[in-house]
């Protein structure tokens, strides 16, 4: 069983200019036996501390880290059974192909045919075979990412960690070897724990994905409970793009009141706003639910939920049209289709989905609905 348990884990840094700094503060959180475990969050927010503390590269303040079924806060990384592939993948320049990914093996003084047959396996796996003769700088970025990824596997480790490793590629090669990690961890059936701050990169990789800020777990959950029940308005900001939009809005008689518009609720709704009866509230909604009259007709949406706005912004992007209007001092987006014939400073009525609104605490910033 190669689970991956943080208890309580505390890691502060000390130094001059800031004193005392929390960079990651009482993380909780268990990594399933074979599951795909996203870290994601802005820079700073402590997943690559998080991963280096899994890793036995730093060590917690505070708490425990188990893995698989051993308390490992005090084992060195080499005895975690772990595999850590890195951003800059840390190729040794002058050696092979073959030989970079038969080092680690040879450190550890394992037999020669194994170590072989672990080096042709790996190299199978990942397209590798045609190249073992040649020197790190004669690969392309994706083939020497593959090469990283290949030394992770010829340890046949518990756990893989991954500290964006996409990161040096371009856009269309990022996008393939998204995919091909992804049959990787089928294919392996390996734990794995991967770092990125590109949130796109975390929905499509993770089965959970534990979003961070400041230094703490936000919501540990699967994209669509992500996507659909973020737990707070900075969860509902950093997943999904372009960005949900957040209105202010107060509750009264059942009903949300914004500048412009008053929108009914459901009964659902109603009832966990309960409380905030008369108080203001932050309406919450994906460009994506907000929708042209054309479209809501087509897909037979009812337009209670509508509201006049002069656009100020359309954006072409081919495949969907962005286009932006004001709610009171808030710019909002909606995502519409290329089709519909849209022009700047027009009037549009734009119709809200009402069974995507969500509704946040304007303090807390917590999801009430
Ligand atoms: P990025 O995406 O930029 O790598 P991150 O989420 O991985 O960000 P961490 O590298 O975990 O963030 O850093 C978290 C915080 O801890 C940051 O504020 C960082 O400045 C601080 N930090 C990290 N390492 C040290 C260190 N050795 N000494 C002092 N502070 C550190």
């Amino acid at each position: 069983m190669a689970q991956v348990e943080f208890k309580h884990v505390i890691k502060e840094y000390h130094d001059e200019k800031r004193g005392t700094f929390t960079a990651v503060s009482d993380s909780n959180f268990v990594i399933q036996d074979k599951e795909f475990v996203v870290f994601v969050g802005p820079s700073g927010c402590g997943k690559t501390t998080s991963l280096r503390m899994i890793a036995g590269l730093e060590t917690q303040s505070s708490g425990d880290i188990i893995i698989g079924d051993r308390i490992v806060n005090n084992l060195h990384p080499k005895d975690r059974d772990i595999a850590m592939v890195f951003q800059d993948y840390a190729l040794y320049p002058h050696m092979t192909i073959k030989e970079n990914l038969s080092f680690g093996l040879k450190n550890l003084k394992r037999p020669k045919a194994e170590i072989e047959q672990k080096v042709m396996d790996a190299s199978n796996i990942l397209g590798l075979t045609e190249m073992l003769d040649r020197k790190p700088k004669e690969l392309s970025g994706g083939q020497r990412q593959r090469v990283a990824v290949g030394r992770a596997i010829v340890r046949d480790p518990q756990v893989f960690l991954f500290d964006e490793p996409l990161s040096n590629l371009d856009a269309k090669l990022r996008i393939q070897m998204r995919v091909e990690l992804a049959e990787l961890h089928k294919r392996l059936g390996a734990t794995i724990v991967y770092v990125t701050h590109d949130q796109v990169e975390a929905m499509t990789l993770g089965e959970r994905i534990v979003v961070m800020n400041k230094g703490r777990v936000q919501q540990i959950a699967s994209p669509s409970v992500l996507y659909n029940q973020p737990q707070n308005m900075f969860v509902a900001g950093f997943i999904g793009s372009p960005a949900m939009n957040f209105m202010d809005a107060r509750f009264e008689n059942g009903k949300a009141h914004l500048e412009g518009a008053t929108f009914t609720l459901s009964e659902a709704q109603i009832r966990a706003l309960k409380a905030y009866e008369g108080q203001p509230v932050t309406m919450g909604v994906r460009p994506e639910h907000i929708y042209d009259p054309l479209f809501a007709q087509k897909m037979d949406i009812s337009d209670v939920n509508s509201m006049n706005a002069t656009v100020q912004v359309i954006e072409h992007l081919g495949a969907e049209t962005l286009v932006y209007f004001r709610v009171g001092e808030r710019m909002v987006t909606a995502r519409v289709n290329p089709e519909t014939d849209i022009r700047l400073g027009q009037t549009i009525t734009f119709i809200f989905d009402p069974n995507k609104m969500h509704f946040f605490d304007p303090k807390t910033e917590e999801r009430i609905a």
